[in-house]
């Protein structure tokens, strides 16, 4: 049996990917500081430490605890208009926090790190779909920040033999099949579950921007479910001797806001209001990925993406959510 930490586990994607971790008998340990993740995320018996990124101390202390195979790294803040107006707190906690946990990682010869990347290191899209070979500049603190940490694993590999993979995400969404976890942020900025509180509610969701080079005028996004995300993180553990480097993960497939909104409609079977907003800064009109590598690399079968089964497993979340 693998034992493998899980930092940020009591998170959204990271509480996805430990229990499937659980299913597939893997060991998982989850250290969170619980600022945003939820221990009711986590499966019963699923050790929890709670330890900040920023305590080596702590760090070195869960290290000596116990052995890990590998370390699949969740933890982070998340969210990037925040990451413009206070980049300090980026990073500090997501870029020095790696440090730390890489520290504490090679000082205990733990040497694989599955790492939370994100389609924010490209920046203003120069093509689409975006491919790994897509160049990365970064227009906000957060995906800067990922970028960074994507930069030292490639310093660390050639110095300490470091074995990474960065999986950049594009738009994770829904929920598990069985409803038992879900997104959960506070406060909540994605699209998908403000629709679907829009569609319970008799207030509009905004759409923000109908007037982008887009063919119903609307941002495109290319939603991936989270166990489908969940799954690449472990197929990443297997291949990790052979292959490091960055992964894109998202479908391939772009989606308007307007299309969201009208397939949340038939998911619910009811009119969701919305308004037409400004735009929010910082976003491109369109991200799609370009995921035959991770396909190839991987052998990964996404299985839960196509829009609806998104839409309807995010409903079933907000329907019967416990947090
Ligand atoms: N969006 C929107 N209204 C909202 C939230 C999001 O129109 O209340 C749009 C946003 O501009 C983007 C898309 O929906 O084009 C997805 O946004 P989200 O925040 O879910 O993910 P992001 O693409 O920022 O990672």
């Amino acid at each position: 049996m693998k034992t493998i930490l899980v930092t940020g586990g009591a998170g959204y994607i990271g509480s996805h990917t430990v229990k499937r971790l659980s299913a597939l008998g893997y060991a998982p340990v989850v250290a969170d500081n619980l600022v945003y993740g939820h221990k009711e995320a986590l499966p019963q018996n699923t050790p929890l430490e709670i330890v900040d990124l920023a305590d080596r101390g702590g760090l070195k202390a869960l290290f000596a605890k116990y052995k890990f195979d590998a370390v699949i790294h969740f933890a982070a803040y998340a969210y990037v208009g925040e990451s413009v107006a206070n980049p300090a707190k980026y990073y500090r906690n997501n870029v020095i926090g790696t440090l730390n946990l890489l520290d504490a990682m090679l000082e205990a010869g733990v040497k694989k790190i599955v790492f939370s990347s994100t389609c924010a290191t490209y920046g203003e899209p120069q093509y689409t779909p975006i491919d790994e070979a897509h160049p990365q500049n970064p227009i906000n603190a957060y995906g800067a920040g990922k970028l960074m940490i994507e930069r030292v694993f490639a310093d660390y590999k050639r110095a300490y033999d470091l074995r990474y993979i960065a999986l950049r995400y594009f738009n994770a969404a829904g929920a598990t099949a069985d409803a038992t976890i879900g997104e959960s942020h506070n406060p909540e900025t994605h699209l998908i579950p403000l629709v679907l509180r829009a569609a319970q509610s008799d207030k509009p969701v905004q759409i923000f921007g109908d007037d982008y080079d887009t063919a119903d005028g609307t941002c495109v996004r290319d939603y991936i479910h989270v166990d489908d995300l969940a799954d690449a993180h472990i197929l990443a553990l297997k291949v990790i001797d052979r292959y490091n480097g960055a992964l894109n993960l998202g479908m391939g497939v772009g989606v308007s806001v307007r299309e969201i909104i009208n397939a949340a409609q038939a998911v619910v079977g009811k009119k969701v209001l919305f308004e037409i907003a400004k735009r929010r800064a910082g976003d491109p009109a369109k991200l799609v990925a370009a995921n035959a590598k991770a396909i190839d690399i991987l052998g990964w079968n996404p299985r839960y993406s196509d829009i609806e089964t998104i839409i309807a497993s995010a409903w079933n979340w907000e329907k019967s959510r416990r947090f």
